[in-house]
Formats: structure tokens, sequence, C-alpha cells
């Protein structure tokens, strides 16, 4: 029953308004892999109703028993493992395309774990599977087309694209062999990251073949051992300009770095500590940044984090944003995956409009000795 990746987009029709939210928060399960199925590891995490997520935490009693702990969240929109990207796409970033076309920024995070799917959700594998990226661009290349064909060339708007990471609070040039550049606040407290190489592109296959030359070159990375991917943030931008070259819309979309690094801060190994403490300190500051955009806050912080910085225009003015929170599914990361649901479940927290529902705990009905194995089935099941 999976969606076919050409499928029309104005068949969709929201439950919730995603669109005219100025922050919404979405969480993605991925389904176990191979490799976990082979280890026999549980699946905890139920994914249903469409807007909550359950996890079911097995805990040691003093006496050595297990019971299970139920952990209820409730999101804007809850993907199972069974949603493909088209699914997750035509709930998160497309409702934001309009108001890029309109002129305004919108900028789509992919949170998480490192393997819990957030490279999955963005790129996808291309040319088969195509994530947010491809299909945000080919939406944003058909409806300026539409617009162009009839004739209004007062609104004629040309594809740039841009992709960057930073990684150790500095950023590199995806696009230009991982040139190092510099970000700067010019008179009108607009940030600008001077020597940013912008490739125009007017296809959505040449959009793919930019970002994959870029995530390329992304893997080389600064230390060679580790993938430095999961260590650093990805920062695509698809920019629209006028034939005067006046920047109008922007989608920016934000492959995170592992949140789980966000911990290393405490690492034995000086490296990883830096890098840690410099994840942490960008995913604090982008919470709270993103939280700021749905209260009449004056000041929002971010100048605190390099990432915060570069994204300053997504924080202010009439930007919208959304996160995709992307959990696994296995019992080895239930810490990481309530972490992620938690961080997430405080993104949304100050929103206005009342009525937010709390996250909530609950030992199981009936807690019994061995129960972990049987946690699969019952999770699945939901
Ligand atoms: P991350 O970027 O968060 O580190 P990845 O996107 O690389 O994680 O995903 C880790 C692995 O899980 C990859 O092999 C990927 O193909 C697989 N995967 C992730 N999400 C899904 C999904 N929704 N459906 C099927 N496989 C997935
Ligand atoms: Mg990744």
């Amino acid at each position: 029953t999976s969606r076919r990746t050409d499928e029309p987009t104005y068949m969709y029709t929201s439950r919730r308004t995603i669109g005219e939210q100025r922050i919404s928060v979405c969480v993605r399960k991925r389904p176990l892999t191979n490799a976990e199925n082979r280890r026999g590891e549980a699946d905890v995490v139920t994914a249903h109703d469409g807007d909550s997520v359950v996890v079911h935490e097995s805990k040691e009693a003093v006496d050595l028993t297990q019971y299970i702990l139920q952990h209820r969240f409730n999101y804007d929109e809850v993907f199972g493992e069974e949603s493909s990207n088209v699914d997750v796409y035509l709930k998160t970033a497309f409702p934001l395309i309009q108001h890029v076309l309109n002129g305004g920024k919108a900028t789509c995070f992919a949170y998480g774990q490192t393997g819990a799917g957030k490279t999955h959700t963005m790129l996808g594998c291309p040319p088969q599977r195509q994530g947010l990226y491809a299909l945000a661009a080919r939406d944003i290349f058909t409806q300026l087309h539409s617009t162009q064909d009839c004739g209004n060339s007062a609104v004629t708007s040309h594809v740039y694209v841009s992709f960057f990471e930073i990684y150790c609070g500095q950023l590199y040039d995806l696009l230009d062999r991982r040139k190092r550049l510099f970000a700067r606040e010019d008179g009108h407290q607009v940030v600008q990251i001077a020597g940013l190489r912008e490739v125009k592109v007017e296809s959505v296959n040449s959009l793919l073949e930019v970002i994959l030359w870029g995530t390329g070159e992304r893997t080389q990375g600064v230390s060679g051992v580790n993938p430095v991917s999961s260590r650093s943030h990805a920062l695509l931008q698809i920019q629209l300009r006028d034939s005067g070259h006046r920047a109008t819309g922007r989608m920016s979309f934000v492959d995170l770095a592992g949140s789980e690094r966000a911990a290393d801060s405490r690492d034995p190994d000086r490296l990883s500590r830096m890098e840690g403490a410099e994840i942490n300190q960008s995913l604090l500051a982008l919470k709270e940044c993103i939280r700021s955009l749905d209260q009449e806050q004056s000041h929002t912080p971010f100048r605190q984090s390099k990432l915060t910085q570069v994204l300053k225009d997504s924080f202010v003015g009439d930007s919208k944003t959304c996160m995709i929170a992307n959990v696994s599914p296995g019992h080895l990361a239930t810490k990481h995956t309530l972490n992620t649901l938690r961080y997430a479940d405080r993104v949304k927290e100050l929103r206005g409009g009342g009525g937010r529902r709390r996250p909530t705990v609950t030992p199981s009905p009936s807690p019994e000795h061995d129960q972990t194995s049987s946690i699969g089935t019952s999770a699945s099941r939901g």
C-alpha cells in the first residue's frame, strides 16, 4: 500500500494545518534494520493514532524482577515504520512550500540519534527513493514553472542551492571542496556567509546531482576515522531569487549531528569532548531559538551557537519551522529514544493555543518477570 513517489501533491489534504503553524514537531519511527532483527532486538516503540508515541521501557525492580514503564508523548504528526518518505514529506515540508514561494523562509530539521533515520528522511536513496530535499525541489520547480507558464514574468524566480556543514563550530562549503567559510552580521543585522557557493539549478535532477556531490564531500571528514556526518550539521538551502538576483523565498533543510553526541562532552578523548560540547551547545540553542518563534520574545538567543547564528532568519519574522525527530525502535536505543522524544516535546512546549498534552508515564498493567522478549509483538501491534 506504499504511496508512489509521483503522486500528485494536490491530492493532499491536511488533518491539521501544519502549514499554518509557525512550529510543528513530528516524530518518525524507522523499522528495525536487518542487523537489529538478526540480533533479536525487541521493538519497544509504538507509533500510532497519527499523533502519539509510546515507549515501553524495561526497568529492573529492587528484587531484580523486570517491569515495564510506558511513556506516552503527543506531537503534531507521528509516522510509523510503514510510512514512506512521501508520506512524511506531505505532512512536513510540503505545507511550507507555498510560504517559500510567497517569499517566506521555512526550515525543516531532522533531529535524532545516529542511525535513527535522519539522512534516510532528508536525502533518501536517490534516484529510487527520494527524500525531502528532492521532493520539495520537485514541487518548487513545478509551481514556479506553472506561474511562469501563465506569462507572469514579473515573478520569474531562479533556484539556487547551497550546501555546507558545521563541524566544531566551523563552516565548510560542501560545494567548494570543504572550503572554510565565515559568517558575519552585516550593518542590518543580517547574517551573511561570505563566499558561500550557490549553484543555479534548473531541474530536480541537477539539484540531486549537486547534493550527491556535496554529500560525497561530507563523508571525507577532517579527522578521517569516524564518519564526520554524525558529528556535523549539514545545511542545504534552496534559495529563490528574482531576475534582479534579489533573494526571495528560502527553504532550508538541516540534517543535524547525532543527538547522542551531545553526551560526548564527558568523553575522556579531548576531540570527542570538544565535538560533544559543541553539539550539546548547538542543540540546546536550537531548541530555545525555535521556541522563541512562538513567543512574543524580543530576544532570540541565536548567537549561542554557530548553527543558530547562521539560521538566524529562520527564527525571526514570519519564518516557519518543522522538526522531524527520528527514533530507532530497538530496545538497546531506549535511552536515546526517550531523550529525543523529550527534546521534541520541549520544542513545542511553550506553543500558544493551549490544550497541550503532557507526556505521561505509566507502569504496565501487569508487571511480569520476562516481559522484554514479548514487547516486540505488543508494541508493533499497538
Ligand atoms: P542517521 O542519518 O540518522 O544516522 P540513517 O538515515 O543513515 O540514520 O539510517 C540508518 C539506517 O537505517 C540506514 O541503513 C537507513 O537506510 C535505515 N533507515 C532509516 N530510516 C528508515 C526507514 N524509515 N525505512 C527503512 N530504512 C530506514
Ligand atoms: Mg546521517
